[in-house]
């Protein structure tokens, strides 16, 4: 167990990352074949294993290492898709991040933190979207009350219903915070605390991070060991792509894993791979120092998805819905949709140019709730608004350990399934109610014995008008 001043060092080990890079610079195909073959058995891999991938440029290996990620993802995902929205309460920020629209010096930017009838009222448009999960997003400044000011739009989002609509779960991403503040947090009832560490690399960290509390790349990158201490077992890792050398910051994603697995038993329950969109006022995030491209970034899905087999990944509406439907296969478990990046933006909409204008970033995604659901259906993947494991305490290890030998399967299709349902039937249009009934009918004919009872059991349910059943 790690102590109470976990220090950076005992996380992120940069010597080792360079030296495994540079080992694993040039692979030759067996050894990148042997390590697929090791991927496949979805127990993981070894630092050494993910430079070596990290290597590939063959375009055989490559398609090689893609397939090998799909199949890991089939394993354990199946076909579901978990959405969520963000929803974003505030943008008053004291720091000031190169790459961020929110930045304390970007004085074009309208600022607010919304009152608690304001943050009823975007709950309210995401419920009457058919929303059930929300991922909470606030800038590292807060209004008089302080912190209390999270938990406060904590318990209004929770508090606000209306008919069988309600949000069921909240994750939340806000700066990193003490013990006793974590321990607040739990109570309040959240699902996974995120936190992204944007580059693991010290001196681009404070290249990019010229002003205010976020400068201090210790205080964030040990925030997930406070969480754990404060009893938050379901923690979300990320790093911002662009800043430095995507094969540098996979490797340390890794080492964070690794660490918070040996020191606490369960490694994150997600990783979020953003890459790094135009912003407001920012000459750096209009100009990444170190682009990814866009096989460069489903080869982090995909080296992510047999590296870490059990752990989410989420993709957001900053990417295409191209490239989106791309990473779907390779990897993504989680995708945000119908997004805003503004305090307000539900209740109060986008300008007629489409962009948010008090935004935090330029999304590639525009297309409304309805549309993706539809066009996630029509590709054949069960879009799941399943919130039943957080419900039933199956976090941290506990959801691991349901997890790993495949248990998972049987409570995952039947719940995604059911909530599935429940938004065709209360929700969607015409168009996806037809494009999602038709899709539950054919993967119910195809489901093992032991899910569909339970999925034909559930799915009477909700037509019956029963709402939030699980197992
Ligand atoms: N303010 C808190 C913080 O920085 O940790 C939490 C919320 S911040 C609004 C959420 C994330 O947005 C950041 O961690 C960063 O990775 C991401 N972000 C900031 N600027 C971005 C940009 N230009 N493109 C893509 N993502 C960006
Ligand atoms: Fe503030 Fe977060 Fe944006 Fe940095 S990334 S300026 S901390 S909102």
């Amino acid at each position: 167990m790690a102590s109470a001043s976990t220090t950076a060092a005992a996380i992120i080990d940069a010597e080792a990352i360079h030296r495994a890079l540079e080992q694993g610079r040039s692979p030759d195909a067996a050894q990148v074949r042997e390590i697929l073959a090791r991927g496949r058995q979805l127990g993981g891999l070894e630092a050494g294993e993910v430079a070596a991938l990290a290597g590939i440029s063959d375009p055989e290996l490559l398609g090689e290492l893609f397939e090998s990620a799909r199949q890991v993802k089939q394993a354990i995902y199946g076909r579901r898709l978990v959405i969520f929205a963000p929803l974003y309460v505030s943008n008053l920020c004291a720091n000031e991040c190169a790459y961020c629209a929110f930045r304390a010096r970007n004085t074009g930017m309208r600022r607010r933190a919304l009152t608690r009838g304001e943050i009823a009222r975007e709950t309210l448009e995401l419920v009457r979207r058919g929303h059930k999960r929300v991922l909470l997003v606030a800038g590292e400044s807060y209004p008089r009350e302080g912190f209390r000011y999270v938990l406060d739009a904590i318990a209004t989002v929770y508090a606000t219903r209306e008919g069988r609509g309600e949000i069921r779960r909240i994750n939340v991403n806000v700066a990193p915070l003490s013990v006793e503040e974590f321990r607040d947090l739990k109570a309040a009832g959240i699902g996974t605390y995120q936190l992204f560490q944007e580059t693991y690399h010290r001196e681009t960290y404070a290249r990019v991070h010229l002003a205010g509390p976020k400068r201090d790349y210790d205080w964030r990158v040990t925030a997930m060991d406070r969480a754990m201490q404060a009893g938050i077992d379901d923690v979300g890792v990320g790093v911002l792509f662009g800043l430095f050398d995507w094969r540098f910051e996979v490797l340390a994603l890794m080492q964070h894993a690794a660490w918070l697995e040996r020191a606490y038993g369960t490694g994150p329950h997600t990783i979020s791979v953003p890459r790094l969109e135009p912003a407001a006022g920012s000459d750096l995030a209009a100009q990444p120092p170190f682009p990814v491209s866009d096989v460069d970034f489903r080869k982090i899905v995909a080296i992510l998805r047999l590296a870490v087999p059990y752990t989410g990944i989420i993709m957001s509406t900053r990417e295409t819905p191209n490239i989106r439907r791309e990473t779907f296969s390779l990897g993504v478990s989680q995708i945000s949709a119908g997004s805003r990046t503004s305090p307000g933006g539900y209740a109060e909409g986008e300008s007629e140019s489409g962009s948010d204008e008090c935004g935090q970033f330029s999304l590639g995604d525009h297309r409304p709730l309805d549309e993706v659901v539809r066009s996630i259906a029509e590709l054949g993947y069960i879009p799941s608004f399943c919130t039943a494991c957080y419900r039933l305490g199956r976090t941290g290890r506990d959801f691991m350990d349901l997890a790993r030998p495949g248990e998972i399967r049987h409570h995952c299709d039947p719940n995604a399934l059911a909530t599935f349902l429940e938004y065709l039937e209360d929700y969607a249009s015409p168009a996806t109610r037809a494009a999602g009934l038709a899709l539950i009918d054919r993967l119910m004919s195809e489901m093992e014995p032991q899910g569909r009872q339970i999925a034909e059991r559930l799915l009477a349910a909700v037509r019956a008008g029963q709402r939030d059943v699980f197992v």
